[in-house]
């Protein structure tokens, strides 16, 4: 296996590319203390065998490894967990009480984003789901707490982007692994103003009230850098926090807006497109708008998807 883009961010900590999509569009995060080591997220299945590639050349066993820790059980973050536990023997897997279950059994998680994405592209872009031996998976509730090589690692119930998800702060480098609670900031989108930076509503558990208080909970710990999976390291969390508070009023206010009548689907689309592509113009990104439609595309589809799911939920 040719090895993966790597990012040192320093403190032990590097950033894996796990491949999915296009580069630069998932991370893993390898956490590395005292020879133990711990991944962040895993990309998919397909995934497995670039992070174990990036493991041994820092010259670590798989052996070494402690933990696999999942934000929350999306398949861009945790289709590989079953692959990688196989690889891995010493290792717990370390999940959302929420999330657990799906990791043991993963014919739900599967089921659900069939139902999405259709079984053909299921298997060409996440591959099989591997399940996980229930007396391996380690529950991670609000306040848990893990030591990986004498290195405290907190877990954070952050609802929002998903009732599963947890997010992690790591002391050492005053560093806050975020998933996808703290958004997703693609590299491409870098203007000279800095990162961008964008909320994601992705079915089928967004929940705006909840997702602004996990933001402003993470705020609370006055972190260094946010480790994002899409894309790895931001620090100007500030800035970021308010745009992301911001955009999620402007997904929410869009949602009520287009919330009746026909053809809600197309024009929830077309107005997260506008949204978007509004908010990289204001950013200053020095690309053309077909591109930044192109590099939004996926977001653009699911982000519209998940506002219905929330509208839906929200009438019952
Ligand atoms: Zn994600």
């Amino acid at each position: 296996m040719d090895l993966p883009a790597l990012e040192d961010l320093g403190h032990g900590i590097t950033a894996i590319d796990t491949g999915f999509v296009r580069p630069s569009f998932g991370a893993s995060h390898l956490v590395v203390e005292n020879a133990r080591a711990a991944f962040v997220d895993v990309g998919t299945g397909y995934s497995t065998p670039g992070l174990l590639a990036a493991l041994a050349a820092k010259g670590l066993p798989p052996e070494a490894v402690d933990y696999v820790i999942l934000t929350h059980v999306h398949l861009d973050h945790a289709g590989g967990a079953g692959h990688m536990m196989r690889a891995l023997p010493g290792a717990r897997l370390v999940v959302h009480p929420r999330g657990a279950r799906h990791m043991v059994d993963p014919s739900k998680l599967w089921e659900g984003a069939s139902a999405v994405y259709g079984e053909e592209a299921m298997r060409r872009d996440y591959g099989e789901l591997v399940p996980v031996d229930a007396s391996r998976v380690l529950e991670a509730p609000d306040g848990f707490t893990l030591e990986l090589g004498g290195r405290p690692l907190v877990f954070l119930d952050t609802p929002g982007h998903a009732r599963h998800h947890f997010c992690v702060w790591d002391e050492a480098s005053r560093s806050m692994f975020t998933g996808d609670t703290f958004g997703l900031s693609y590299r491409e989108l870098a203007s000279p103003h800095g990162a961008f930076i964008l909320p994601t509503t992705t079915p089928v558990q967004f929940e705006p009230e909840a997702l602004r208080r996990s933001i402003d909970r993470l705020l609370t710990y006055l972190p260094a850098a946010m480790l994002l999976t899409h894309y790895s390291r931001v620090t100007e969390i500030g800035r970021m926090a308010a745009e992301l508070h911001e955009r999620i009023d402007e997904l929410v206010a869009l949602g009520q807006a287009e919330s009746g009548g026909r053809d809600r689907a197309a024009r929830l689309r077309k107005g997260v497109e506008a949204l978007f592509l509004g908010w990289v113009a204001e950013h200053g990104t020095p690309l053309p708008a077909d591109r930044v439609r192109e590099l939004l595309a996926l977001d653009i589809e699911l982000n519209a998807q998940g506002l219905e799911v929330w509208l839906d939920r929200d009438r019952r």
